[in-house]
C-alpha cells in the first residue's frame, strides 16, 4: 500500500510502498478516508520533534472505515495505556505509559490500511463527512481540551492569542458557550474573521494590546486567555492581560524556555496552565458540537498523498488560514 514516510529530518517526505499492517489481537483494521495535517507535521518534518524514530508515517488527526463493520469512525491518535491513574481520571491525553501517538511516535495514518486498539475507535456520526471527523481530534478537540481548562466562561473576557486554525475555532467554542472573545492577531485579515466568527473584539498583536485589553475589559483585565501562537514572548504579556486570579492557557509551544513575569504571577495569583492534546471525551463533545454547526471548519485545501509535502510548505509558510486536509479515495 501506498504510505506518506518521513525517512530523515529537513529532507522532503514522499510517498512510497510500505508494508499492510499486521492485526493484532484486540485491534481494528481502519481504511483511512481523510487525516488532518498541521504544524506538527511540518515540526517532523523540520526534525524538531524529540522522541521520533525514521523512517516514520506521518499522519495524526485520521478518520476513515472500520473495515470490520463498515463504519465510518474518528481514531483517537493516542496510544495510552488505559490503566494509569491518568488513564483512569480521564486524561489519557498525557497518559503515563504512552505506546506513543500515530503519526509522530508510532507510525501514523497517511496511508491507505492501518491496525489500531479497538478503544482507539471512536464512531463518526451519519450528518459528518470524513473531513469533518479527522478535524474533530486534529482541531476541535484540541481546541476544546485547552478551554475546559479555562473553567467557567460564560459572560467572561477571554483572549485568544494566534488565530490558525485553532484559534479561530476556540473562538466559535466560546462564543457558543457565551463567552466574551477579545481575539489577538498580527493579522488584519484574521482579526477581521475573527470578528465575523463573533468575536466582540480584536487587538492587533503588533501593537500595546495589554492596554487595549485593559480598556475594552473596564479596566479589570479579562478572565483567561488561550495561547495557540507558541510564541514564548507573548505568553508574559497574556499574564499582563488577565485580572487578578485570571488564568493562562498554554497550548502552542516550542522548546527551549519560557520567561515569565515572576511577581505577577503569584501576586496577581495567576494560574499558567499547559493543555496537550485532547481526550476521547472531547473527540465526542467535538462531533457533537459540529453535528450541531456550532463549529465552521474552515477547511482550506484538500490534497492527495502526493500532494502532502508541498501542502507542508504552505502551512510552514503561514498562507493557510484554516486546515489542509489529505483525502483517500
Ligand atoms: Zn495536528
Ligand atoms: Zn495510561
Amino acid at each position: 500500500m501506498r504510505a506518506v514516510v518521513l525517512e530523515a529530518a529537513e529532507r522532503p517526505v514522499r510517498v512510497r510502498d510500505w508494508p499492510e499492517p499486521q492485526v493484532r489481537p484486540g485491534e481494528r483494521l481502519v481504511r483511512i478516508k481523510a487525516c488532518g495535517l498541521c504544524g506538527t507535521d511540518v515540526k517532523l518534518r523540520a526534525g524538531k520533534v524529540p522522541g521520533v524514530r525514521l523512517p516514520l508515517v506521518l499522519g495524526h488527526e485520521p478518520a476513515g472505515v472500520d473495515v470490520e463493520t463498515g463504519r465510518p469512525v474518528v481514531i483517537y491518535p493516542h496510544l495510552s495505556c488505559g490503566r494509569c491513574v491518568n488513564c483512569v481520571e480521564g486524561h489519557e491525553n498525557i497518559c503515563l505509559a504512552t505506546r506513543g501517538t500515530l503519526g509522530i511516535t508510532a507510525h501514523g495514518a497517511l496511508t491507505e490500511l492501518v491496525s489500531v486498539p479497538a478503544g482507539s475507535l471512536i464512531e463518526l456520526p451519519e450528518a459528518l463527512d470524513f473531513e469533518h471527523g479527522a478535524l474533530a481530534g486534529g482541531v476541535v478537540a484540541v481546541s476544546l481540551c485547552a478551554l475546559r481548562k479555562m473553567g467557567p466562561v460564560l459572560d467572561r473576557w477571554v483572549i485568544v492569542a494566534g488565530l490558525g486554525g485553532l484559534g479561530l475555532v476556540g473562538i466559535q467554542l466560546l462564543v457558543a458557550a457565551g463567552a466574551r472573545v477579545i481575539a489577538s492577531s498580527r493579522s488584519e485579515e484574521k482579526r477581521r474573521l475573527a470578528l465575523e466568527l463573533g468575536a466582540a473584539a480584536a487587538v492587533d498583536t503588533g501593537g500595546s494590546y495589554e492596554e487595549e485589553v485593559r480598556a475594552i475589559t473596564g479596566g479589570v483585565g479579562a478572565s483567561g486567555a488561550v495561547d495557540f501562537t507558541g510564541a514564548g514572548e507573548h505568553v508574559g504579556r497574556l499574564i499582563r492581560c488577565v485580572r487578578r486570579g485570571g488564568r493562562v492557557v498554554l497550548v502552542g509551544y516550542t522548546s527551549g524556555t519560557l520567561s515569565l513575569p515572576y511577581a505577577e504571577v503569584v501576586m496577581n495569583g495567576v494560574d499558567v496552565m499547559g493543555s496537550r492534546s485532547y481526550t476521547r471525551e472531547d473527540v465526542r463533545t467535538a462531533l457533537g458540537l459540529m453535528e450541531r454547526k456550532k463549529v465552521d471548519l474552515l477547511v482550506d485545501r484538500r490534497v492527495s498523498l502526493e500532494q502532502v509535502d508541498e501542502a507542508l510548505d504552505q502551512i510552514a509558510s503561514g498562507t493557510v488560514t484554516g486546515r489542509v486536509v489529505a483525502v483517500l479515495p
